[in-house]
């Protein structure tokens, strides 16, 4: 028994929770010490005393562990709040309706109200948080236990993120308190467990998407840290990192952002070649990362190097190819010691792709309005220099 005790705990005190819980110190994932009947983490022994004598640790310690851990509790917690702000958010349109799931318009246990931020329609796929993700577990865990093959499990599990009724992914605070709901089921399990890895990752993601970067960002570091430990595929790896590459782009640490973007390029070339979409997606990445560094140079020259691959493999309308084309675009333009005939090719590849996009993402694509306006302030530079 307590030798399993002592393999158990290290799995919990290495997750999300990163920092000293009572000065906040960072702790990375290893670093401290941490309260031996709750997992609670410190930075060192001064501080686990003055939170048990002046941060309220002796009274909630208790309810810590019978929680299962630091780790579970702060995940349970931070689920209840996600369903509450989601309730309190769903409250207008969700009003007199019932939920699809358990037929009731308040759940039964936790008295939560309904939500519905899916694509939904009319009256259909009113639920309950919980009854949501009540329904997923259930389906993971009956297709686990009879041992049903992958495409079965998968569909099972996109229940963690997609609306059975409407097969739409579901977004915003809905999405994010759903993702509570899979990580708090899953922390549990070991590291190398497929369905813990994946509810990380879908954790990670979905505080992004909630713009919650400072969360996402310790989130993503664990999962990349967990990733390395297990020696898990390189694939997974990259796309960890690239994961993790936006969270620090979204934080303004363009640096790191930058080394990241270098190392999942040379990764993805190495392991699936040049041609390889997401190869010429990650040069593109690290392209972008160049220029708002302002190393117009690197930028240029990179793309230089990949588009006429992404030419021989990608079609003019593809989003990839119109993305590369654009990125090449601005890292003429707007670097201060660039050449006339720079400006001229990059005003000549805004006039060709701004209208591809149009065409084929549609006006309303984030995509054609950015590559619109970029093709303004070519323009304008270019009116600018003939005028100099
Ligand atoms: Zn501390
Ligand atoms: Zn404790
Ligand atoms: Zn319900
Ligand atoms: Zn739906």
């Amino acid at each position: 028994m307590p030798k399993r005790k002592h393999e158990k705990q290290p799995k919990q005190s290495r997750m999300i929770l990163t920092q000293c819980a009572f000065c906040a110190a960072d702790l990375g994932l290893s670093l401290g010490k941490k309260c031996g009947r709750c997992s609670t983490r410190y930075c060192g022994p001064e501080c686990q005393v003055k939170h048990w004598q002046e941060g309220g640790h002796d009274t909630l310690c208790k309810t810590i562990k019978k929680a299962g851990g630091a780790e579970q509790y702060n995940a349970n917690n931070r689920y209840t709040e996600a369903v509450t702000v989601a309730a309190e958010a769903c409250a207008e349109d969700t009003k007199g309706q019932t939920c699809y799931i358990c037929t009731q318009a308040l759940h039964w246990k936790t008295k939560e109200g309904l939500v519905r931020m899916c694509a939904c329609r009319g009256t259909a796929g009113f639920a309950h948080v919980s009854c949501l993700a009540e329904q997923a577990e259930i389906l993971v865990a009956e297709a686990e236990e009879n041992n049903l093959d992958d495409k079965v499990l998968n569909e099972r599990w996109n229940r963690w993120h997609t609306c059975s009724l409407c097969e739409q992914q579901y977004h915003g605070i809905v999405k994010c308190a759903l993702r509570w709901a899979c990580w708090k089921t899953y922390l549990g399990r070991p590291e190398t467990d497929q369905f813990r890895c994946m509810a990380v990752s879908l954790l990670g993601n979905g505080l992004s998407d909630a713009a919650r970067h400072e969360d996402a960002l310790s989130v993503k570091e664990a999962e990349l840290s967990m990733l390395r430990r297990i020696g898990a595929p390189e694939g997974n790896m990259l796309i960890a990192q690239s994961n993790l590459a936006n969270t620090y782009h979204m934080l303004g640490r363009n640096e790191e952002a930058l080394q990241m973007r270098r190392d999942v390029f040379s990764g993805c070339v190495r392991l699936l070649g040049t041609e390889h979409r997401d190869s010429l997606h990650e040069a593109h990445n690290y392209a972008m990362s160049l220029i708002r560094l302002k190393r117009f140079k690197e930028a240029k020259s990179l793309m230089r190097k990949t588009l006429p691959v992404a030419r021989r493999v990608l079609s003019e309308g593809n989003d990839i190819m119109l993305r590369m084309r654009w990125t090449y675009a601005k890292a003429l333009y707007k670097d201060p010691a660039t050449t006339l005939d720079d400006v001229r090719e990059a005003v000549t590849t805004l006039e060709e792709t701004a209208p591809t996009a149009r065409r084929v993402l549609g006006g309303a694509h984030p995509l054609t309005s950015s590559m619109e306006l970029s093709l303004q302030d070519a323009r304008a530079a270019l009116a600018a220099r003939e005028a100099a």
